[in-house]
């Protein structure tokens, strides 16, 4: 179900527990700003999830409330997970839904990379 990205912060969300390691996730990276982890259902050959430490519901909540430290921190991060993985000769898309009608379903910012063959002109 899409999520409103408006609500307050639900420390019960599925990112929530897995930043706390109450349920199990494919880690690849982890720094004191964020951690990046494997999506459940892959989209394209690679498909990682980088999310930031802090409780923010989404890109909105985050570049609102976010101190300079996390989002400079976090954005560092997607960048570092990119090119840890090998991503930046053949290129990677980001992809970070915002609100119901982008589709969101997680109330806890994720950004997607996507990589690892040729994408389309966007995703829908
Ligand atoms: P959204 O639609 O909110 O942008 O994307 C949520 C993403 O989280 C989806 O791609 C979905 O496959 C992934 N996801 C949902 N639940 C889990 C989970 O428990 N573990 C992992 N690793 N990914 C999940």
């Amino acid at each position: 179900m899409p999520i409103d990205a408006t609500l307050p912060y639900d420390d019960q969300n599925i990112f929530a527990k897995i930043l706390r390691g109450e349920i199990p996730s494919q880690r690849v990276y982890e720094d004191d700003f964020a951690i990046a982890f494997h999506d459940i259902n892959p989209q394209a050959p690679t498909h990682l999830l980088v999310i930031p430490r802090g409780a923010y519901v989404s890109w909105d909540d985050f570049s609102a409330r976010g101190s300079d430290a996390e989002i400079a921190g976090f954005v560092r991060a997607v960048g570092t997970v990119a090119r840890a993985a090998g991503l930046v000769a053949p290129g990677y898309r980001l992809l970070a839904n915002t609100g119901l009608d982008s589709h969101q379903e997680v109330p806890h910012l994720h950004v997607h990379i996507f990589a690892g063959r040729k994408l389309g002109p966007m995703l829908t």
